[in-house]
């Protein structure tokens, strides 16, 4: 069986404790590789390793801009050239269907060389300014920020990476990486393309291990001046607490429980189609997942009707054979799935479709559940107020635009949001007003490595991707030079 080990200060090595923790395939219930385990001890390693990078050798801070743009355009090469195995690894690891995976490793392409683009392109501004002592020129550099430490979710293995990855390395940072331990092999074979390019020693090192001991020690390191996270709220809570002990820079992508408005005038066909891509892709377990459909009355009855006919016809499968969906990623989050099934009918939720587990045929051991929609669901249920992070959605009803609004915004969570309607008025006075970072008007999910990602409300702190999403990994100086040095007469004596 392979046997993965971590990547520090550019060696491949075991834990410390010698600890190794499976992997499985989600599919079959198969142990499909080993890993090795972290802790504590491992971080303050691949710390000590970044704090030298960063601050004694200087090999990747001081590179200027142009060489390191270059070096993100090889990994991006070396990611392309490897796109087959990723994407499989990505599958057979987390089981998303193959097609998703390779749309996943594409996207990955494109972002490090956005930001190797990005970093090779002058930033910042320079002001000519007189504030009463000469004119002086006052401009801003942008410096990465040091050490940094970055922790994944399991939901797109390889991509929460590269999210960080890219623009945390763009920006000249030393950074400790850790991915879910759900799902870690297309990360160690990113960090085998880093190394194959030649990134040097310590800039970035690979850690994995449990978030309880291993994230835990990552975000509450002195050595570690700022953390990014995208995982749920309550450990993005944790690791906010964790960072305040040296005020380490924080970056939280958190959870999300995102309405989808769609009005009377919608296409009813577009509509459906969206919504089911924005609930059912990645078996649901998608951040910014539409899994609150908050629909008007007068389209309510032929909408559901479309949407559960729809949602009956998706195929299940084997992920490697491309059905429209594969199992969620492990049996422990598959019965928490069915667990909020089984309390939305007790809720009094109307069960439309689905609603169990999947075993037929070849699914008979994985951890598949067939796309659910409950309707004529109230905002009290926890259904609706709770991440189910699965193929589950619920159906409200709506009379007057005022009345969509309120319901969409009724949620602790600010992640994103999407409304269908010919109006463009309706449209914009919806987005408008609705508290989320991220929103579509008759579509739902595509995403962009131009523009910002990120929650209002408990969805999280900051923007990654775009322009921000380099900012994040930056300091911002400001020099001001006086352009006519002497005397200013300020003090006459
Ligand atoms: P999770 O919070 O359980 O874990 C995320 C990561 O944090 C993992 O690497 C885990 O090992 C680590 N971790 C766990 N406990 C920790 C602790 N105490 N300290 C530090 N690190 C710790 O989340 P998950 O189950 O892996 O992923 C699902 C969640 O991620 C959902 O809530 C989803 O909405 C969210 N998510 C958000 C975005 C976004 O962009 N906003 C994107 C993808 C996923």
């Amino acid at each position: 069986m392979n046997y993965y080990k971590m990547y520090i200060d550019g060696q491949w090595v075991d834990s410390v404790s010698k600890d190794r923790q499976k992997t499985l395939n989600p599919a079959t219930g198969e142990v499909i590789a080993e890993f090795s385990n972290g802790t504590p001890e491992d971080v303050d390693l691949a710390v000590a390793a970044a704090w030298r990078s960063f601050y004694e050798t200087r090999d990747w801070r001081d590179m200027d801009s142009q060489s390191r743009g270059d070096f993100l355009l090889k990994i991006a090469d070396a990611i392309e050239a490897h796109k087959d195995e990723l994407a499989y690894l990505d599958t057979i690891d987390m089981g998303k269907p193959l097609r998703e995976a390779e749309a996943d490793i594409d996207d990955g392409i494109h972002c490090f060389r956005y930001y190797a683009s990005l970093i090779k392109t002058p930033h910042g501004g320079v002001y000519e300014v007189n504030e009463g002592f000469g004119k002086m020129h006052s401009y801003t550099l942008h410096e990465p920020v040091g050490v940094c430490a970055l922790i994944t979710p399991w939901n797109y293995p390889f991509l929460m990476g590269v999210w960080k990855l890219a623009p945390a390395l763009a920006a000249g940072n030393s950074v400790i990486y850790k991915p879910s331990s759900n799902c870690v092999l297309s990360s160690v074979k990113l960090f085998e393309i880093f190394e194959e390019v030649g990134l040097p020693a310590g800039a970035a090192n690979l850690v994995m291990g449990p978030g309880g001991a291993v994230g835990d020690a990552m975000s509450s390191h002195p050595g570690v001046e700022m953390v990014t996270f995208t995982g749920s709220t309550a450990v993005g809570q944790s690791i906010m607490r964790n960072a305040a002990s040296n005020v380490k820079k924080i970056g939280l992508e958190l959870g999300g429980k995102s309405p989808n408005v769609i009005f009377d005038d919608a296409d009813l066909e577009g509509a459906v189609e969206w919504a089911m891509i924005g609930i059912f892709l990645n078996q649901g377990e998608v951040c910014s997942a539409g899994s609150r459909i908050i629909v008007q009355e007068g389209i309510h009855d032929a909408f559901v009707k479309r949407l559960a006919e729809k949602a009956n016809a998706i195929t299940i499968g084997n992920p490697l054979n491309n059905p429209d969906m594969g199992p969620l990623v492990s049996e422990s989050h598959m019965n928490k799935v069915l667990g909020y099934i089984r309390k939305g009918i007790e809720e009094g939720a109307e069960l439309v479709c689905g609603g169990e587990r999947y075993t037929e045929g070849e699914c008979a051991k994985g951890y598949f559940v067939r796309p659910t929609v409950f309707d004529h669901c109230t905002s009290d249920m926890a259904i609706v107020r709770e991440e189910i992070f699965g193929p589950v959605v619920t159906v409200q009803t709506f009379r007057t635009k005022e009345e969509a609004i309120a319901m969409a915004n009724d949620t602790e969570y600010g992640l994103a949001g999407a409304v269908f309607t010919s109006d463009v008025t309706t449209a914009m006075t919806v987005i408008k007003e609705l508290r989320a970072g991220i929103t579509w008007i008759n579509c739902y999910n595509p995403t962009f490595n131009e523009a910002p990602w990120g929650g209002y409300k408990k969805s999280g702190i900051g923007r990654e991707l775009g322009v921000h999403g380099l900012e994040e990994y930056q300091e911002i100086k400001q020099i001001n030079i006086n352009l006519t040095p002497g005397p200013v007469g300020w003090y006459e004596h």
